[in-house]
């Protein structure tokens, strides 16, 4: 177990990462450098004029022995994670739907009776508990945002605090002990990543099952999401490193799959080594993960096409922007910092980003930018040449809806393979 490495948390700044935050290992070897990128949850108001603002180098690391992928630079979460940190999973479609597809298959799955407990890590606005509430589970979420608050006034029991041992000794103490934890898109976020594991396993009762969602780093790989390295994300599991580091927990996987959530995500159960029967899911995810080759191999590919991407999206948007073409953004998630921050899509190239009436985000500029968040009412009134789709990977969804609702021009879509589509002008 890897002990001495330096922690963020509490530094008000950043650590680096010499050592492999799982096994320990030292020389990590290095994937790719997307440059230094700003805060993405720092997005300052239109009309301020812009001042200093830290900025942290974004380089990924893959480790040779338990071949983790993971960030080089670990940014204290009370600057990732604000109280007022603005995400909400209740309100995405298609991860309320997956919510309710983890509910069923872990209830057929683990044969969940509905008087156990369910604790979710990381709860955020309490979406994935409502589910099995509603199957008559008792539950109990940790959340360190202000979402805490939303949860509990819709009667999702809530506990505001970051998730570590305190937190885990108070749900045990106030709630018993839990036969699922989940942790949905939040596990390769915290730091600390054995004392984490630890954590839940107190809460855990001795049949019980850690289910967790991450990001897949064959996703990442496959469809050239490098828009999804950014500070809040300090690992890319693939089920060998997620596996690696379960084992070393005296967990093992029992059952895993790819989801659709994110661009690309997977569900792993992990439970007491030899306490549930292991799914052939395991194997066969397994099996597909080495049928690539050697992870370094398919890395220094994946950083060429990385490069050769942003190369060709430039040659893509030359003719039509240098022949006057307006370009808007539309919608702007965390990712979209990264794309546009590695890309250099400035203000003099994307006039402006387009969101949802209500977000909070309208009225800001893009993280690192003076490119003004607007209403998305603008695409539809002012009508620019080129919709350039910063959440691409939700691209064949949101083409038919905005042409749908009155956009007559084409869209750009930045990744894999950087396209422009459609439209009647
Ligand atoms: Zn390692």
């Amino acid at each position: 177990m890897p002990t001495e490495l330096a922690r963020a948390a509490g530094t008000g700044s950043s650590v680096v990462v010499d050592r492999c935050e799982v096994c320990g290992a030292a020389g990590l070897e290095p994937v790719l450098f997307l440059g230094y990128l700003p805060p993405v949850n720092q997005m300052r108001p239109i009309g301020q004029r812009p001042h200093e603002q830290p900025a942290y180098p974004a380089e990924l690391l893959l480790c040779p022995r338990c071949q983790l992928v993971q960030l080089g630079l670990i940014v204290d979460p009370a600057i990732l994670f604000p109280p007022e940190y603005p995400y909400t999973s209740g309100t995405t479609r298609i991860l309320r739907e997956n919510f309710a597809e983890l509910q069923r298959e872990a209830t057929s799955l683990l044969g969940l009776r509905g008087d156990e407990l369910v604790v979710d890590v990381g709860s955020n606005d309490g979406t994935l508990l409502e589910s099995f509430r509603a199957a008559g589970h008792p539950v109990c979420g940790v959340e360190p945002t202000l979402m805490a608050n939303l949860a509990n006034s819709r009667g999702v029991r809530t506990i505001m605090s970051f998730f570590g041992p305190a937190a885990a000794s108070r749900v045990t103490a106030e709630c018993g002990r839990a036969r699922v934890v989940t942790a949905t898109n939040v596990f390769a976020h915290i730091e600390g990543v054995h004392e984490i594991v630890d954590s839940v396993l107190a809460m855990l009762d001795d049949e019980g099952v850690f289910v967790t969602e991450s990001h897949y780093l064959m996703a990442l790989i496959e469809t050239l999401q490098y828009d999804t390295i950014y500070h809040e994300h300090l690992r890319h599991y693939s089920l060998e490193s997620l596996s690696y580091l379960f084992r070393m927990h005296g967990l093992e996987v029992i059952h895993a799959k790819r989801i659709p959530t994110h661009g690309g995500s997977i569900r792993v159960y992990a439970a007491r080594a030899g306490a549930r029967p292991v799914e052939p899911s395991v194997e066969q995810l397994l099996a597909a993960e080495r049928q690539g080759g050697p992870l370094a191999d398919r890395l220094k590919a994946f950083a060429r096409r990385v490069a050769r991407s942003k190369m060709e999206l430039h040659a893509l948007l030359r003719d039509p922007l240098a022949g006057g073409a307006r370009m808007f953004g539309v919608g702007a998630p965390s990712r979209a910092s990264t794309l546009i921050n590695y890309t250099g899509l400035d203000r003099q190239l994307l006039e402006c980003v387009v969101e949802v009436s209500g977000s909070y985000k309208v009225g800001k500029y893009m993280p690192g930018t003076v490119i003004p968040v607007v209403d998305e009412a603008a695409l539809f009134d002012e009508q620019p040449e080129l919709a350039l789709l910063l959440s691409w990977h939700i691209a064949d969804e949101l083409m038919p809806k905005l042409t749908a609702r009155g956009f007559r021009g084409r869209y750009v879509v930045p990744l894999p393979q950087p396209r422009i589509v459609g439209g009647t002008q």
